[in-house]
């Protein structure tokens, strides 16, 4: 067990050197935002999608030309009617207003699209009392058009730099097995939300919260972490 000091700048300026969580990186969907698992489904029922392959794997490996362009413009259509859905995760400002008063950067690392981005920020975001949206200011945004995407540990590495902060001091939080892999493969922790449907991926994240706002306590007091659990158990997903 690895014991992670509490972040607040209370514990920070009492012992500056400790190992502590100095960053959180977020899933998109089914994490800042509520799931959008029937969209997820519908998109590989309608594109074929066989089991035990990623959506966008199987269309940028599996299918050519005309095919793949339909694929293409089938997920982005389907993601653009999710849009209209999307609802904050409950819990989210709760655990921003805490990330924003102990001065703790956010960061998203996403597979969907950039357009999805953009509605989250402009739309379900902007929906927000005014004085909120100070808690949203996500940076850097990564996108499916970074590349390897989730569950290569590249996008957290790239925000580890972009932040100056070691991997071992950022927590990932995601809903799926690959953000929790994406996590453990860069050498942080990681936290998984967890719904009726996705209990399975527990033995793959360090912390487990039924809601998101319950990681507040777990940065305010610090947590033991098992870091026994590296992504290396699971190296064939
Ligand atoms: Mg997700």
């Amino acid at each position: 067990m690895v014991r992670y000091a509490p972040s607040t700048k209370e514990a920070v300026a009492a012992d500056p050197s400790a190992l502590r969580i100095r960053g959180v990186v977020f899933d998109m969907d089914g994490t800042l935002a509520t799931p959008m698992k029937e969209h997820l489904i519908k998109m590989r029922t309608d594109i074929g999608v066989p089991n035990g392959i990623r959506t966008l794997e199987y269309v940028e490996t599996c299918l050519h030309g005309r095919a793949r362009e339909q694929a293409e413009k089938r997920i982005v259509d389907i993601e653009t009617e999710a849009m209209a859905n999307m609802r904050l995760s409950p819990g989210l400002v709760e655990l921003l207003s805490f990330l924003h008063a102990h001065s703790i950067p956010i960061a998203i690392i996403t597979r969907n699209n950039i357009n999805s981005v953009n509605h989250f920020i402009n739309k379900v975001v902007a929906k927000q009392p005014q004085e909120l949206m100070e808690l949203f200011a996500f940076n850097p945004v990564i996108d499916r058009s970074f590349k390897p995407t989730k569950p290569h540990p590249a996008g957290i590495l790239h925000v580890s730099r972009a932040w100056d902060i070691p991997p071992q001091q950022l927590l990932m939080v995601g809903d799926h097995l690959d953000d929790l892999l994406c996590g453990l493969r860069a050498g942080s922790v990681s936290a998984l939300l967890r719904y009726s449907d996705n209990g399975e991926f527990e033995a793959h994240a360090h912390i487990v919260v039924d809601r998101i706002d319950e990681l507040v306590e777990k940065l305010a007091s610090g947590f033991d972490a098992d870091m026994a659990i590296s992504g290396h158990e699971h190296a064939s997903a």
